[in-house]
Formats: structure tokens, sequence, C-alpha cells
């Protein structure tokens, strides 16, 4: 991989942040844009901005081209069997709030859903909620001091009455990779479908939805070098088909009368009000841009870079990592002894240094490891040993600083 090649490729990284070039390392949170995506955005708005699938005109014919061609590019980067099995949402919230809101016709007060302890909010409350409304019964898988899953008690947990298993491919907060493979398996083998939460995998591992035979796997574009407000639930087909809608409107539709209104086939049963047109099509740019890229080369080299900074950060001493699993995305979320991770992001970012700190949308995660958040760097694969490098000197001033 030519590094300085994919930096050119990104604006944004040659800027200054508090007179210092800017080291972003809160990937985890959101990825960086490239060209090719600003560009994708610019000339939708340039030169054929209009509303797409219902006009006769030129310009919305070629709107709905490009957005629907970005649907097959998400569809073959997934390998789903059917483009109608590709649902464009805002993001990954929306794709999980979608699928739990559908599963209220589904469960009744004798059933059972599984989470695990590992999980970002937003695959925790949908589904609390879920459990208010219908009366079944919530299971957590519980995590063990590396940052993993227990699996020998996952099983435990799964039951006949088990419908429902929703659990992250990657964990946010840690970087640890679940093996969902296991996972899907064993619920499976009791009739239970699964949702993968797959925000913090999509960027670095490329999830094949037909060889998971996972029911339910959701994205979001933000995280993979496309724009804020778009995602991708992906769902098979008998499972969409099956599901009622989530939110009416137009498009949704196939004929309203104020009697009965019947409902569009898939996609578009999903696809309620005028869709984020612009972001579809960026996405599957980004998604473009990344497989031109490739997702071996990312993971390789973005491993190299967890390794080196792992090293570097332990040198410094009296350093506590979270999320020691062997299988890591390139993710390190630490503490030192008696000092809180919001100071220590604080002063770095006066040094031009962007990590995030806190509880990460994670707040049993913390609660397990007894601690009020951690500072958490994220690399992605257009991050340096040289970054890596000022990051690490940073942090050891900030801790001199604050000891
Ligand atoms: N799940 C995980 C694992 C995440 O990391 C995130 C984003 N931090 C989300 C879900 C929610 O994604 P979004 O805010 O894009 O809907």
């Amino acid at each position: 991989m030519d590094i300085e090649k994919i930096r050119a490729d990104f604006p944004i990284l040659s800027r200054k942040v508090n007179g210092h070039p800017l080291v972003y390392l809160d990937n985890a949170a959101t990825s960086q844009t490239p060209k090719v995506v600003i560009d994708a955005i610019v000339e939708y708005y340039e030169s054929y901005n209009a509303n797409i699938h219902r006009g006769v005109h030129s310009l919305s014919q070629e709107a709905t081209d490009a957005y629907e061609e970005a649907r097959e590019t998400l569809r073959a980067h997934f390998n789903a069997a059917k483009k109608e099995e590709i649902i464009f949402t805002s993001g990954t919230t929306h794709g999980i709030n979608l699928v739990a809101s559908g599963f209220a016709s589904v469960l009744t007060a004798k059933d059972e859903v599984i989470v695990s302890a590992l999980e970002h909010h937003s695959n925790i409350v949908p589904w609390q909620m879920l459990c208010e409304k219908t009366g079944a019964t919530l299971k957590v898988i519980p995590m063990t001091e590396s940052g993993e899953l227990d699996l020998e008690a996952y099983e435990e947990l799964l039951s006949e009455n088990t419908k429902l298993v929703f659990v992250n491919h990657v964990s946010n907060a840690l970087g640890t990779v679940n093996n969902i493979e296991k996972i899907i398996t064993k619920a499976h083998q009791k009739g239970a479908a699964v949702l993968i939460d797959g925000a913090q995998a999509a960027p670095h591992i490329k999830a094949d939805v037909q060889a998971l035979d996972v029911d339910f796997y959701v994205v979001s574009g933000h995280k993979m070098c496309g724009p804020t407000g778009v995602g991708v639930l992906y769902g098979k087909e008998d499972w969409l088909n099956k599901l009622p809608p989530y939110q009416g409107g137009g498009e949704m539709i196939d004929q309203v009368t104020f009697e009965k209104t019947t409902y569009a086939g898939l996609p578009h049963k999903f696809e309620a009000g005028t869709p984020n047109i612009c972001g579809g099509i960026a996405f599957g740019k980004a998604i473009d841009y990344l497989n031109e890229i490739g997702f071996d080369h990312i993971a390789a080299y973005e491993h190299e870079l967890l390794t080196y900074a792992t090293e570097q950060l332990l040198a410094l001493g009296d350093l506590k990592i979270y999320g020691t699993s062997s299988e890591k995305t390139a993710v390190i979320s630490f503490n030192f002894e008696g000092i809180h991770p919001y100071d220590i992001g604080t002063i770095i970012d006066k040094l031009g240094i962007a990590v995030r700190t806190g509880h990460h949308c994670a707040q049993p995660i913390m609660d397990f490891y007894k601690i009020p958040g951690t500072v958490r760097a994220s690399f992605s694969f257009y991050n340096t040993k040289e970054e890596i490098d000022a990051f690490v000197q940073a942090v050891k001033r900030a801790k001199i600083m604050l000891s």
C-alpha cells in the first residue's frame, strides 16, 4: 500500500489543528472522506439533483440510476443474493430500530432474545424497548476480563424460546472481533434469527452475508469513508417479507385508499419518504474506493499499526489496555492509574491529536471494568507509524503533566 498516495486522497489529513498537523485517531467514531466521495457529492448537487423513482424527466432518471447502481454496489460488496435485500437507512441505529420495531409483531411474552455485554447502546436500547412492548425477556451473553464474549455461557442461554440474537461483529469500545460464525450457527440450531451490528467491522472486514448465513447485517456509511446520514440494512428476503413496514409514507406503498393501503415490494417497503439520495450514491463510491485498496491490504496494514501502537504505549508504563483479545481490529482503549481519560484527550488535542474519551456509548462495558471511561485511539489505513509516534509522545507529555 502506498500510504502517501492514499493520504493525498483525503484533503482533511493535510490540515492543522491547534497549530499542529492533524493526527486523526478517532476513526471508530467516524472515518475521513476521500476526494472521490466528496466529488460524487458535489457532482450530484451540481449536475443531477432530483427526486428519484417517480420522475419521468431525465434528471430524475439519472439520479434514480445512480442511486440504484449504489444499491447494486452494496449488494455485491456484502454478497447479498438480491438487490431487494439491501435497504438504505440513515445508519446502523436506524437499521437496528427498523428490525426491532418489526419484531414487535413476531415476539410474544414467552419469547427470549439475546444481546451481548459488548454492545453499543444502539444495539441495546431498541431491544429493551421491544421487550417492554412485547413482554419478551432480554438475556445477556457475559464478557470476560480480556473483553471477549463467553460463548459457553451463550450456548447455555440459548433455548427453544430464543427468537433472536443481536451481537456486534466488532466492539467499538474495545475492538474485539466476535466469533459471529459460531454465534450465528448456534442460534440457527435453536431456530433463532441473528442480527449482526457490523458498524465497526465493515470498515476493516468484508462480510459475506450468504457465507455467514446471517439474517440481518447493519452498517453505517460514515464509518466506511462515506458520508453521514446513510447506511444499509441487509435482511434475508424471507424475513423482510415477513416483517411489517417501519414507517408509512410515500415510496413505500402500492395503492392507497382511505379504506386500505397496500405496500410496495422490497426494498421500497422499508424506504418511506425521500431518501438520502446523494448519501446513497456517495456511499457506493466509498465502497468502490475501499475495494480498490483491498480489504486484505487494509486489514494487514491496520494490524501492523495496532501492534506498533500497543508496544509503544505499553512502554510508557502504568497503563492498562482494555480489550486484549488476539482477535482485534485497530482500536486501543486505555487508562493510566489515577488519571481521568478526559484530561488526556483534552491535552493531546492541543497537540493536534484527535482521540475519543468517555464511555463510547457502551456503558455496560465501562461498568464491567468499574471505570468511567477510557481513552480510545482507533486507527485507519491512512494513518502512519509517524502519527503513532506523535500520539505516544503527546500521551507521555500529558501523563507527566497530570501525574
Ligand atoms: N454500533 C456500533 C458498534 C457502533 O460503533 C456505532 C457507532 N459508534 C453504532 C452502532 C451506531 O452507528 P450510527 O451512529 O452510525 O447509527
